[in-house]
């Protein structure tokens, strides 16, 4: 029996085959192209419509072609799929519903702005929240509920695709995300009761996903996915009832599809149990990610004639899959289900689309990858292997196995490997917080409150046509390095006027705080289509760490001690962390993450001393994805947070005392991380703050780290220009549990989103609100402190 199809279940123990999910950008990005245009008006609603309509009949027929035997559909988004489903079910805030009037223009559609109102904010209305996807790097927007949203089934989204589908000959799967995890993933309003959860709404909710099961039924499905990734994290117990009210409900509605919950990213441990009794006909369950579902499969004495969607193909990471290994997990697999349906681990939606398209990558790292088309043709590879006999296949395996071990130069570099052998746990580590504070005291003196930013600024369209010309060929790397030059002259003096404390070079010469770096350190590769979906149309080419990590020559030296030979004040260097390198790269898998992370935290050694040694007195290390690999389990925490603090001393332990170490932390639900930062062994920290209005402050004070820390006070996600008052009445709420010799002042993040003409005026603004803080201080703590940096 396939996961969707005719749905014939007389012959019991079939194999079959399918993906959970695909990208949706298409091959040329077309989707963004098509969105961008919508929303700039060079477009209308039924061209964007039939962009879309394009794309989806591509994946679906693309599949189809590859020999999958069932096809998900409603895998599509114009932005976002939770946001999706939040439209969907009427959770649309009542702030977005007046979006009707502006959009009742000819060539705009009402459903489409209502979404992207939701996605993008606009005249003066915020967005909704944004969050990480599980541990991944897509992220979603977080839907809005309180004691007065009536979920209901309000649009037709899922059955219109389904029906598209049809109308090209292919049944599909309509895929939504599942009642649980919308709920767990949403938030409650800031009007919300209090004591309000979302999953007070289950009951609505599961209404609302029958009626759509009846209406799917009636369209023709056989199947419907659900996706439950929010059973890989701890869940209460009454999350665990809900999760069995909600599917014995489903399980209840008369004639509807059978249904296929699908987990995915770590063990669903007793969510399992649960799910084998309340009469789902299908369990997908991540076998790559959490190869210990297999045990807990056998550990309850199987599933019955319940079908198991095994998720053998890793849907998250570029490499070939090693098919031996995932055949000798289908043996037992076979033992513990009904039907057998060889999958991915979770959605395609988490790799660039395909690897042919690559011209650049060097043979035999090419041989060793997949991206999702080659993915799909592992799937179906599988899928002969088990239900064909082997010896038909198995020239095809034996060729894949040996180009998946093809011998690669720079996966084993023996110097590497010695280097790290030779440095035991986080290096030699450097001296007592407190003295360093004093000599950092006397090399920088700095006033109380100091000023500063957090690394990049605007990135104009001159930077920008500068880069593409030299990256182009078209002007020599002498006229480049003095167009940057030029930039950082000009930046260095803007800083001045302004009165900042602490400059920076600006950052002209990055494209992207990760990509810039991992181009110069060998045992990484640059991918030329490798996109894949961060949020909406935002897509990033996230970089291959496949072999051992160096740093074969300085990085930025050159543009920050440009920069501090510009000026007398201090130019703070700027680089980014192992952990945040990792998060945002597609990483080698044949060894552990944090051995990765110890060797790209030396390359990153190496950059810090020869940024001291070219008089650079203050270096910042950034970390804002280090919250992105927190473990979905608690469980994991501490040992993923002590290497990840880890790899971060070792980056930075050969800093001499006078040299001040900055961290930068953002995105946080800072109360994850907060408990890390002494841990970091930072001079200073600096964290995203304005715009969750200081609710950091509030952590703090829970956990009594009393370290110099930089909250932000400017919220840089957004183009308003924030006013003197609202920083200094920030600074004021940040002194009740900062000590004034502790407390920095800075923006959010970096300014690269941002344009000049806010810019200015938010950082003048915020000199002078720190100015303000200060003069009211008492004159004891006006004056230099021993305690600054601390
Ligand atoms: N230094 C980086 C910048 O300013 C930090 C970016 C980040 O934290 N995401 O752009
Ligand atoms: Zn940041």
């Amino acid at each position: 029996m396939s996961v969707s199809g005719d749905g014939d279940d007389s012959d019991i123990g079939t194999v079959s085959t399918t993906v959970l999910g695909y990208p949706r950008i298409g091959r040329a990005r077309e989707l963004k192209v098509a969105t961008e245009a919508y929303w700039a008006g060079r477009i209308d609603a039924a061209e964007l419509e039939r962009t879309g309509a394009a794309l989806r009949a591509q994946v679906w027929t693309e599949l189809a072609g590859a020999g999958l035997d069932a096809v998900p559909s409603n895998t599509f988004s114009f932005y976002d799929h939770v946001l999706d489903a939040a439209v969907l079910f009427d959770a649309v805030p009542d702030r977005y519903r007046g979006v009707a009037s502006a959009a009742a223009r000819p060539g705009r559609s009402l459903e489409l702005d209502v979404c992207f109102a939701m996605a993008r904010g606009g005249a003066g209305l915020p967005s909704l929240e944004m969050a990480s996807w599980f541990d991944t790097n897509y992220h979603y927007l977080v839907p809005e509920l309180d004691q007065d949203t009536r979920l209901r089934l309000a649009g037709r989204k899922p059955e219109r695709e389904f029906t598209e589908a049809r109308a090209l000959g292919l049944d599909t799967r309509p895929v939504l995300v599942g009642p649980l995890t919308f709920l767990l993933l949403a938030r409650a309003s800031t009007v919300a009761a209090a004591g309000f959860t979302p999953l007070d709404l289950l009951d609505d909710l599961v209404a609302a996903y029958a009626d759509l099961l009846g209406r799917l039924a009636a369209a023709g499905a056989t199947w419907v996915q659900l996706d439950e990734p929010a059973l890989a994290r701890d869940l209460s117990e009454r999350e665990l009832v809900g999760l069995r009210r909600a599917y014995t409900a489903l399980a209840a509605v008369p004639a509807r599809p059978k249904l296929l919950v699908s987990t995915c990213f770590g063990e669903i441990g007793a969510a399992l149990p649960v799910l084998a009794s309340v009469g789902v006909e299908a369990i997908g369950l991540d076998f790559v990610a959490a190869p210990g579902n297999l045990a807990a499969l056998a550990g309850i004495g199987g599933i019955g004639r319940t079908t198991i969607v095994a998720g053998l193909v890793d849907g998250r990471n570029v490499w070939r899959t090693n098919l031996p290994a995932a055949l000798s997990t289908c043996v037992p697999l076979l033992g513990l289900a009904g039907d057998l349906v060889v999958s991915t681990s979770c959605s395609l939606l988490h790799v660039p689309l395909d690897l042919t398209l690559e011209r650049g990558l060097e043979a035999a790292l090419a041989d060793r990858m997949a991206f999702a088309r080659q993915k799909v043709e592992e799937v179906v590879l599988l899928g002969r292997a088990l239900r064909e006999d082997l010896p038909a296949v198995s020239a095809q395996l034996t060729g894949a196995e040996s180009r998946r071990t093809a011998v690669l130069a720079g996966l084993v570099d023996d110097g590497v490997r010695a280097r790290v052998a030779s440095v035991s746990g986080d290096g030699p580590g450097r001296v007592a917080r407190e003295i360093r504070a004093g000599a950092q005291t006397r090399a920088l003196g700095l006033p109380v409150l100091p000023t500063t930013t957090i690394g990049s600024f605007p990135q104009t369209t001159a930077i920008r046509a500068a880069r593409a010309s030299w990256r182009g060929g078209e002007i020599a790397e002498a006229a480049y390095i003095r167009a940057m030059e030029n930039e950082i002259d000009q930046l260095i003096a803007l800083q001045e006027d302004i009165g900042l404390d602490v400059l920076v070079h600006g950052e002209p010469e990055r494209n992207d705080m990760v990509q810039y770096f991992a181009e110069q350190l060998a045992g990484c590769a640059a991918t030329e289509h490798g996109w894949v979906q961060s949020y909406g149309s935002r897509y990033v080419r996230p970089p291959i760490l496949f072999g051992d990590v160096s740093r074969p020559a300085p990085m930025t030296v050159r543009w920050v001690s440009y920069a501090q030979s510009r000026t007398q004040r201090p130019v703070k260097g700027t680089l980014t962390g192992p952990v945040t390198m990792l998060a945002c790269s597609f990483v080698r898998n044949d060894q552990a993450l944090a051995e990765t992370a110890r060797q790209v935290a030396l390359a990153l050694r190496d950059e810090i001393d020869d940024l001291q040694a070219a008089g650079v007195r203050i270096i910042q290390v950034d970390e804002p994805a280090i919250q992105v690999l927190l473990p979905l389990r608690q469980a994991g925490w501490k040992e993923y947070m002590d290497w990840a603090a880890g790899v971060f001393r070792l980056a930075t332990s050969s800093a001499d005392a006078e040299t001040q170490i900055h961290a930068h932390l953002c995105y946080a639900e800072f109360g994850d991380v907060v408990a890390a930062i002494g841990d970091l062994d930072a001079d200073v920290t600096s964290v995203e703050a304005a715009r969750s209005r200081m609710k950091l402050v509030a952590d703090l004070r829970r956990t009594g780290r009393h370290r110099a820390i930089g909250p932000g006070v400017y919220d840089v996600h957004s183009p308003r220009v924030p006013t003197v008052a609202e920083m200094e009445e920030a600074l004021q709420l940040a002194l009740d549990v900062i000590e004034p010799a502790r407390l920095w002042v800075n923006p959010d993040c970096g300014l690269k989103t941002r344009g000049y003409a806010a810019v200015e005026p938010a950082l003048r603004n915020m000199v002078a609100a720190a100015g303000r803080v200060r003069a009211a201080l008492p004159a004891s703590s006006r004056t230099g402190s021993e305690l600054r940096g601390v």
